[in-house]
């Protein structure tokens, strides 16, 4: 069965895109840990980060640095942190958090509740950024 993410991919579910470039997608997480959460998913349905091909793995890096070089100028933060989890959806993907203090990417705290504006605008303006680079 098609996970969550592939449905995301190919538009069935809605979502927040941030890029999408022949084999990967990018999008905000749903219930974010901070405002620019992000996650960055190869468009091949792997469960586990590392059963993905070297190429796939490699490349997935590539776009995780850039996505998050924009996540960076987009909002005010230290430096953004990066994560692999994995619980919840069986589809390979990177979390990307803008953090100002360690506990920014703590995955049992609350995670904030923003409204559809408030995502449309975070995901605009990182996208603006990825344009500009
Ligand atoms: P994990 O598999 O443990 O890395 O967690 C999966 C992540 O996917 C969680 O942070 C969820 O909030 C996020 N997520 C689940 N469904 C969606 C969705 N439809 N759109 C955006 N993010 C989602």
């Amino acid at each position: 069965m098609a996970t969550i993410f592939s449905k995301i991919i190919r538009g069935e579910i809605p979502s927040y895109k941030i890029y999408e470039d022949e084999k990967y997608f990018a999008f905000l997480d749903i219930n974010p840990l901070a405002e620019g959460h992000t996650l960055v998913i190869p468009k091949d349905e792997t469960d586990y980060i590392f059963d993905l091909s070297d190429e796939i793995l490699s490349g997935l890096s590539v776009c995780v640095k850039r996505i998050a070089l924009a996540i960076e100028k987009t909002v005010p933060c230290k430096r953004v942190g990066i994560a692999v989890l994995g619980l919840e959806v069986p589809h390979a993907h990177v979390h990307l958090i803008p953090l100002k203090t360690e506990g920014d990417i703590n995955f049992s705290k609350p995670k904030l509740k923003l409204s559809q504006d408030e995502f449309r605008s975070i995901a605009a303006s990182i996208r603006k950024n990825l344009e500009l680079k």
